[in-house]
């Protein structure tokens, strides 16, 4: 990927975005929308723009830095994508580096940023769908060798029931790699060993000022879950793969960031199409995302795991102008190695 300038705005200076409230937003023609999307991003791009140009202005010496801060390392679903990666986010807050899914090239986003696999040691899991754990592997066991962390202690991963079984069955698979390495004095064996946790709702992680709750959501394997991350009076929230939940709410309120998911169809597929239905129905749309961002008012809203079903190209699903049928603040549509300080603000590095 090409490293493009890193752009840098503040979130509490731009303005609410408000759009008229449709009553029937899927009624709505694609011309009109594409029109309002295209007025939303020019206004979005100019806000953005000048929230650079009055930072710069005010800001002479260095913000200071906060140490609260989130990367979508993937924010996509199973489908092949160079763009958007499988689903993966690392939290950093102090010393702590806690690792939440592990899709589809999550080791390789994190050499992006200068993260080693060996420096994760603590991964929590939303479910055991595959698109969340096919990463799991490579950021195990490329993290023992030397050159990529050379991890000394154990690998705890975190997640629904099944979570340690299949850490189990992990290490059996890889038994012959582990065991050379291990006897060539390649590796530490601690930093082979994995240790998975069933986890039931509930705080999950409590160490050094920072906290892991656990909420149940609803999607179609069981359990499934969201989390939310405090820190320093601060805290993010995971929905994971879910439709609509009420546990998303009462966990998100409060929430300086709120990441969830999003998932579109062409109407006529939906028709067409009995898996779409069944698909969207254990997923968010639009509306109900701005339902839940309407209800717990975080300081940002930001989607990953972009779901389009279909062929629908990302410009024609119009997430972010559904979305302000429902909600009148700032949402933004997430992309892979973005990066989100928490602090007084929210402030956004984008590459
Ligand atoms: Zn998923
Ligand atoms: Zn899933």
């Amino acid at each position: 990927m090409k490293k493009s300038a890193l752009r840098k705005f503040s979130v509490s200076l731009i303005l609410a975005l408000t759009l008229t409230v449709l009553p029937t937003p899927t009624a709505i023609l694609a011309k009109d929308a594409s029109q309002k999307e295209a007025a939303i991003l020019a206004k979005d791009a100019s806000q953005k723009e000048a929230a650079i140009l009055a930072k710069d202005a005010s800001q002479k010496e260095a913000a200071p830095t906060s140490d609260f801060k989130v990367t979508l390392l993937g924010t996509g679903t199973p489908l092949l994508s160079m763009k958007r990666f499988g689903p993966a986010t690392l939290v950093e807050a102090g010393g702590e580096k806690l690792l939440f899914d592990a899709g589809r090239g999550v080791a390789l986003r994190m050499s992006q940023i200068n993260v080693m696999p060996g420096e994760i040691t603590k991964l929590f899991l939303t479910h055991l769908h595959s698109d969340h754990t096919v990463g799991l592997p490579d950021v195990w066991l490329t993290g023992t060798l030397t050159t990529t962390g050379h991890r000394s202690t154990e690998f705890e991963v975190w997640g629904p029931a099944g979570t340690r079984t299949m850490m189990e069955d992990l290490e059996k698979a890889y038994k012959r790699d582990i065991d050379t390495r291990i006897e060539h004095g390649y590796i530490v064996p601690e930093g082979a060993k994995p240790m998975g946790h069933d986890i039931k709702p509930g705080i999950v992680y409590e160490k050094n000022g920072v906290q892991v709750e656990a909420f149940l959501v609803s999607h179609d394997i069981d359990p499934s879950f969201g989390y939310r991350i405090n820190y320093k009076g601060h805290s993010v929230v995971l929905s994971g793969d879910t439709t609509y939940n009420e546990n998303v709410v009462q966990h998100g309120k409060g929430a300086d960031l709120l990441i969830h998911e999003v998932a579109v169809a062409k109407p006529e597929d939906l028709v067409n199409i009995p898996a779409f239905q069944k698909i969207l129905s254990v997923h968010t749309t639009p509306e109900q995302a701005g339902k839940v961002f309407s209800q717990t008012k975080p300081k940002l809203a930001v989607y990953s795991h972009v779901v389009l079903l279909g062929d629908m190209s990302e410009a024609s699903a119009h997430l972010l102008y559904r979305t302000q049928s429902t909600y009148d603040g700032k949402v933004i549509v997430g992309e892979d190695l973005m990066t989100f300080e928490i602090g007084e603000e929210v402030n956004i590095t984008e590459r």
